[in-house]
């Protein structure tokens, strides 16, 4: 629970297992994973300032199995291995009643907006539960939000043959770098800022190659490799600036550049000459089609080799109490994917 609003607030305290409501169920939880948001609200900076309020239990990635379901629920029961949407949403604004909830005018994150689910129980709509395969592993089943948001955004286009290039091998750049791969993408380029333990996992999962945009001219070699015309797909997963323009002038001409990445503010791009003239077509990524995406991936987790590459992925699994070294492995970037074992 982040109990105070400072840097390090973040104690494990004793609360009552919370009671579901008509419409919610009760989760004992397995697994968890720590969140880029997480670390945020761990870390206290000016975003967590500005959104949370404390005292909140966080967290929003997991996997559990239900124990106690509410008087209204028919969809799920009591033993069904679960995870879950963290998006809440209204399903009544014009978004969701036109297939687009992921988009809610009256949105609200658990773990975020609402109390989360970093804890041994905890209570989330029934609506927002996403029924496992029982026989996947839980630390797999837990990251399936951020690998949700790899799969939203591969899947935003036709990767199948075509050359794409990813900007950022953080987890979900990782994720998109695997997803790709058994997606059948011709050549994947995964790019990062400095960090070279990432761009040798990225490797592992599928990059065909890597370029560190601290040591190399990023754009001369990518356009290099491609005879001067440049990728297929951008997939811009680093939220840096300096990344997202490079990302435009190595995209090929009727390009796809989908945009995951989120700015600390405005940033200037060429739209007359990289995007008009180019005749790209950009698109900007958010949480995961509901529940379209959750299908996806469901369906991906039945291919080995995605499997391999997620426990590549997954570099730390450590028990619950260790989440202080959890929070630290991942802001020191000598991590991919880092999942909190309560059992
Ligand atoms: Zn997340
Ligand atoms: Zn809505």
């Amino acid at each position: 629970m982040k109990v105070r609003p400072e840097y390090d607030g973040t104690e494990i305290v004793e609360v009552d297992i919370p009671k579901p409501g008509p419409t919610e169920v009760l989760i004992r939880n397995k697994c968890v994973s720590i969140c880029g948001t997480d670390v945020h609200i761990f870390d206290w900076d000016p975003w967590a300032q500005g959104r949370i309020k404390t005292p909140l239990i966080y967290g929003h990635e997991f996997a559990g199995e239900i124990v106690e379901v509410g008087s209204a629920v028919t969809s799920v029961k009591v033993g069904d291995q679960v995870s879950g949407e963290c998006h809440i949403v209204d399903n009544r604004c014009e978004m969701c009643q036109s297939g687009r909830a992921h988009i809610c005018d009256n949105v609200e994150i658990f773990g975020v907006d609402r109390t989360g689910i970093f804890a041994e129980y905890c209570c989330i709509p029934a609506f927002n539960v996403w029924v496992n395969d029982p026989t996947l592993p839980p630390e797999f089943c837990s990251v399936q939000d951020p690998l949700g948001n790899a799969v939203h955004t591969v899947f935003s286009t036709n990767v199948s043959g075509q050359s794409v290039a990813i900007l950022g091998a953080g987890p979900i750049g990782l994720m998109a770098t695997a997803v790709c791969k058994v997606c059948g993408a011709s050549e994947i380029y995964v790019v990062e800022g400095n960090n070279k333990y990432r761009a040798k996992l990225a490797r592992k999962v599928g990059a065909y190659k890597t370029f560190l945009a601290s040591e190399q001219d990023v754009e001369k070699e990518i356009l290099e490799r491609t005879n001067g015309a440049g990728v297929d797909v951008v997939l811009e997963m680093s939220g840096n600036a300096h990344a997202f323009n490079t990302g435009l002038r190595i995209l090929k001409k009727g390009g796809h550049f989908a945009i995951l990445g989120v700015y600390k503010e405005p940033i200037p791009i060429d739209i007359t000459d990289m995007v008009v003239f180019k005749g790209i077509t950009m698109v900007g990524i958010t949480g995961r089609h509901m529940f379209k995406t959750w299908q996806i991936t469901k369906n991906l987790l039945n291919i080995p080799s995605l499997c391999e590459d997620l426990s590549t992925i997954i570099t730390h699994n450590m028990p619950f109490e260790d989440f202080k070294k959890g929070m630290e492995i991942m802001r020191s970037g000598q991590s991919g994917k880092v999942v909190l074992s309560l059992e």
